[in-house]
């Protein structure tokens, strides 16, 4: 949860790199645990644009990570929203995959929940996110 409030500060502060890295740190422990972070569900959906791309990603998580049906059982956790982004991203033809591994995860391109926006600083220099050592 944390980590998603770091990423709502970042957006609120309009701070591409902070948010990037807390995207590439959510992304890291989803890949390690294998665990869709339900519990954020509310708190993101709450506290963010639709254009999210931390919306986006805990979409792509929810549907590739598990089995739907057990989402009856977490109802309470979801939001109207995160569940018309859910049926409006299961029906895009293009699509990954419906479930995936964690392998796949880990060699995907975390650029798609990036934000790569050059922010200008009070220096007057242009700052953009520096990628790590996942995709340099
Ligand atoms: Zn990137």
């Amino acid at each position: 949860m944390l980590i998603c409030k770091i990423f709502v500060f970042g957006d609120a502060r309009g701070i591409p790199g902070l948010k990037n890295a807390a995207v590439d740190l959510i992304i890291s422990k989803f890949i390690q645990t294998w665990t869709f972070l339900i519990e954020t569900v509310h708190f993101v959906f709450n506290n963010t644009q639709e254009s999210s791309l931390l919306r986006r990603l805990l979409v792509d998580m929810a549907l590739e990570s598990g089995d739907l049906d057990k989402m009856k059982q977490y109802r309470s956790y979801f939001t109207k929203d995160f569940l018309v982004d859910m049926v409006v991203t299961m029906q895009k033809p293009n699509r990954i995959a419906s479930v995936t591994s964690k392998e796949q995860w880990a060699s995907r391109s975390l650029c798609m929940y990036h934000d790569h926006t050059n922010v200008v600083l009070f220096s007057g220099e242009v700052n953009s996110y520096k990628h790590g050592l996942i995709d340099s």
